[in-house]
């Protein structure tokens, strides 16, 4: 994209979706440039929201750790895949009430706030569907019985297809697609969908909860294939910062090319502030 086609679509901007780990903070060290950005765009009259497709924790929860790093954060701001979850099988599939879940306690209370039953660890507790999230309190005998349900053919929905979560401690954070991997190679089944980045559904929805076309949307995020690929696959902006997971050398590989590549989000702000001043 030339130079000025890219300032004109920066300053068309209404609404700027970011991604958490590796785009405002990682692991739990906010960067030094997040808090003058979303200064920055509040000042524009830019809309923004935080899109994770981290669903271990509840909104509530987001907004608290948010808040004790200093990022003011309303709850219409915040969306995770398990929100997304909770949206499809409303509007989608409202007959799937009971769930066996892969999740958290956190995201597992979200569920029951919104309605829905989880089941027991038993072959005698029969859900209507499963639900693989990003479980770090994973056991060995849910596991099981997740693939069992999947196994009897149940319907199966994945929150997030990361196959890792970025982290600055010395360990690596298996994510969903990866406890998903492991259930395909145990049942021979792939999730029937998948909620988060990629699929364009949770990007629109913040478009529409937003009341802004797609098209005036960006979405930023440190991955190819889930932020970069959402925006793709919606119609929006798709912002690479390198602040996380993925280098420059992976995104010259890249075959789909992100609109804007930046270092961090202070790069997006500079040209916020060119684009807002011509
Ligand atoms: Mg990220």
């Amino acid at each position: 994209m030339g130079d000025e086609e890219l300032l004109r679509w920066v300053g068309q901007l209404e609404h700027i979706a970011l991604d958490m780990d590796g785009t405002i903070y990682m692991g739990s060290d906010l960067f030094d440039c997040t808090l003058p950005f979303l200064a920055l765009l509040r000042e524009k009259g830019i809309g923004y929201s935080f899109l994770t497709n981290n669903p271990t924790k509840s909104a509530e929860d987001y907004i608290a750790r948010l808040a004790s790093m200093g990022v003011e954060c309303a709850p219409n701001q915040i969306y995770t895949t398990a929100m997304g979850a909770i949206d499809y099988l409303r509007t989608s599939r409202p007959e799937l009430r009971r769930l066996f879940i892969l999740g958290t306690e956190s995201m597992t209370r979200e569920f029951v706030a919104a309605g829905f039953e989880p089941t027991a660890d038993s072959a005698e507790d029969e859900p209507d569907a499963v639900l693989v999230a990003f479980d770090t309190t994973l056991t060995y005998d849910r596991l099981c019985r997740a693939a069992w349900w999947i196994a009897q053919g149940k319907p199966y929905i994945a929150t997030n297809p990361d196959r890792v979560c970025p982290t600055n401690l010395p360990t690596v954070l298996v994510d969903c697609g990866s406890l998903c991997a492991a259930l395909a190679t145990a049942t021979g089944r792939e999730p029937d969908i998948t909620i988060g980045k990629p699929n364009p559904d949770i990007l629109r929805g913040v478009a529409a909860r937003y009341g802004v076309a797609v098209e005036r949307v960006a979405m930023v995020g440190d991955r190819l294939y889930t932020d970069v690929q959402t925006a793709h696959n919606a119609g929006a902006m798709g912002v690479l910062t390198l602040s996380g997971e993925t280098t420059l050398a992976d995104a010259d590989r890249a075959e789909q090319q992100p609109h804007l590549t930046i270092n961090s989000l202070a790069d997006l702000g500079e040209l916020i502030k060119r684009a807002k001043s011509c």
